[in-house]
């Protein structure tokens, strides 16, 4: 196995790890502040995802426990690469759910 596919097998170990760490630690989306249905599939808009506080493509770790948070995949998509306090603010003045 060459050490690149070892990396990646790895990294999505890490992340698998951290987003079953995520689901049952937290129970609400940190971005809109309402309770995420843990149960609904990768299909829905409303599945639990991983978002990170501190966007990957901003230098934020991405497999940091702290630098990780839960969130509805609607909101995640609508932050996108916003800083967090300008997403709550500005995205979610009053939730249309
Ligand atoms: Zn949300």
């Amino acid at each position: 196995m060459s050490d690149r596919r070892k990396t990646v097998e790895r990294n999505a170990r890490l992340r698998m790890k951290l987003r079953a760490r995520v689901l049952r630690e937290e129970s609400v989306c940190w971005l809109c502040g309402h309770e995420v249905d843990k149960s609904l599939p990768a299909s829905d808009p409303m599945h639990p995802q991983l978002d990170h506080v501190v966007p990957v493509s901003k230098g934020g770790k991405v497999y940091d426990r702290d630098n990780a948070r839960l969130s509805h995949a609607l909101c995640n998509r609508k932050r996108g690469n916003k800083d967090a306090s300008q997403a709550q603010v500005s995205l979610f003045p009053a939730p249309p759910w």
